[in-house]
């Protein structure tokens, strides 16, 4: 454990409720830096809002000092701004990405396999999941780099049962900031803020590049480049989970796809596994 990190957390967190004995701790490495060594403290330390170039550092940091993590470039934004995806599991799951992506395309359209349940066996008895974590497609909510910055530690180097289950058994994928252009003027505006106490701050008029809040419906129109390249890689990585970040202001706000009404048109099954999600991320159980 890096002690003097996780004395940190705990310093930092207003309420003990806040955390979990899954969180409430970094794990320590001899070759692997946490956050703070791009940042200065811990993520998440008040007072303290990085740009998307800081977030990307880091996760490139974690890259070069440990064979668990690669990352790579998965578009541009409207404005020029970097986006990137880190990939984190086992050595080995990394190693055998590509192949086990062919069989996950297989099993996505079983019409290449003849629909025959005796060839789906072996491919999915071989394969394993790839989970899709994005985070800040909403500028204005702005706790999600940071955190996946300590996500992305812990999974590269946690050996504790849960954690190691996690690496050896799936690919958690991460793109820490969707909104980048976004990302960006909100720490600009954050640091003004800081930097003029007592006077109002400009608001952000726009969330990204002439988008605002509605920047989340456009998987429907694919108007903006951050939509193409969040799709491509799910698409390109064949990810069965993408589990994108928001957050609510007054509340401990974890899932709104445990709750409906839902459109009719949606398979019953879908809706009944996001409910299943939702119960087994709040409570813990099904
Ligand atoms: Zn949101």
């Amino acid at each position: 454990m890096d002690q003097e990190y996780t004395k940190k957390i705990h310093d930092y967190t207003t309420d003990p409720s806040f955390l979990s004995p899954v969180i409430d701790y970094l794990p320590a490495s001899k070759t692997v830096p946490t956050p703070e060594k791009v940042l200065g403290d811990v993520s998440g330390a008040p007072n303290m809002l990085p740009y998307a170039g800081d977030v990307y550092k880091y996760f490139r940091l974690l890259a070069a000092s440990s064979p668990r993590v690669q990352v790579f470039t998965n578009g541009h934004t409207e404005e020029g701004r970097e986006m990137i995806a880190a990939a984190i599991a086992d050595e080995s799951l990394l190693k055998g990405a590509k192949e086990n992506g062919e069989r996950l395309a297989q099993l996505v359209d079983p019409r290449t396999i003849g629909l025959d349940d005796t060839k789906a066996k072996p491919l999915i008895d071989a394969s394993y999941p790839v989970y899709y974590i994005t985070g800040t497609i909403h500028s204005t909510e702005t706790g999600a780099p940071t955190a996946l910055m300590e996500l992305a530690c812990r999974l590269a180097v946690d050996d504790s049962p849960y954690i190691k289950y996690i690496r050896s058994h799936m690919i958690v994928l991460i793109t820490p900031v969707v909104e980048v252009d976004g990302r960006d003027r909100m720490v600009d505006i954050y640091k003004w803020h800081r930097a003029n106490p007592g006077k109002e701050w400009p608001r952000l008029v726009y969330w990204g590049h002439y988008v605002a809040h509605d920047n989340n419906r456009d998987a429907m129109g694919m108007t903006l480049d951050l939509t193409s390249n969040v799709l491509n890689t799910y698409l390109d990585w064949h990810a069965q989970v993408l589990h994108d970040l928001h957050e609510s202001v007054p509340f401990l706000y974890d899932n709104t796809v445990g709750d409906g009404p839902y459109n009719a048109w949606i398979d019953p099954i879908l809706a009944g596994e996001w409910e299943e999600l939702g119960w087994l991320e709040t409570y813990g159980t099904k």
